[in-house]
């Protein structure tokens, strides 16, 4: 079973991914928790390029970048351990790119998805859960975090939400793949109802 979580700056994706981990490891099965961009040894090489390079970077370069990382992420980690019989949780996936590359750098969508498809032979997982946060509450929570908050208020706030509504675009488009969590909701409400999404995709 593989299981992507999406959204924007703050809206807890990496919280819910620890509290989904240690769940599925509770009822005995073997988890692997990994994220984009940086999941493997050259994604991490690739991450340190698109999160911290100094001075901007042309947008086709950009997608290309994360394109590379995906590749070699989904084929050195992600298809080894679902080989394994493992669950995959990670943390964004190809939704970020058609959502950041695509409508927030103003790339296209279509393509954008065709690029990611290509880089990784088709892979898509059986489950998306969307945490979904509105810019005034991102806002707040990226706050009290300095660094996240400074990269929030660099971009321009249109940016955050073309990128808000091309993720709930996309859930509407594909309602089987996604999970709509409104990422406002208590840490719990959001844990519970993710699980008990994940549960119905065990079963089936
Ligand atoms: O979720 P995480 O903190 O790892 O994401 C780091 C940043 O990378 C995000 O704030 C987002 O702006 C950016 N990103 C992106 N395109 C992607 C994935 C992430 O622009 N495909």
């Amino acid at each position: 079973l593989w299981i992507t979580l999406e959204g924007g700056d703050g809206s807890g994706k990496s919280t819910q991914a620890a509290l989904l981990e240690e769940w599925l490891a509770g009822r005995g099965l073997s988890v692997l928790r990994t994220r984009e961009p940086g999941g493997s040894d050259v994604g991490v090489a690739i991450r340190e390029i698109v999160l911290h390079h100094r001075g901007d970077i042309d947008p086709r370069a950009e997608a290309l970048l994360y394109a590379a990382d995906r590749a070699h992420h989904v084929a050195t980690v992600v298809r080894p351990a679902l080989a394994r019989g493992e669950v995959v949780v990670q943390d964004r996936y190809l939704d970020s790119s058609v959502a950041y590359q695509g409508a927030g750098r103003v790339l296209d969508a279509a393509e954008v998805r065709s690029l990611s498809l290509w880089a990784t032979r088709d892979a898509l997982p059986d489950l998306t859960i969307l945490l979904d946060l509105d810019e005034t509450a991102a806002r707040g929570r990226l706050d009290r975090s300095r660094t996240r908050y400074d990269r929030l208020e660099a971009e321009k706030s249109d940016f955050h939400a073309r990128v808000r509504a091309a993720f709930l675009d996309l859930a509407r488009a594909e309602p089987e793949r996604f999970l709509v969590v409104d990422a406002t909701s208590s840490v719990d409400e959001i844990a519970s109802a993710i699980r008990d999404r994940v549960t119905a995709a065990l079963e089936r």
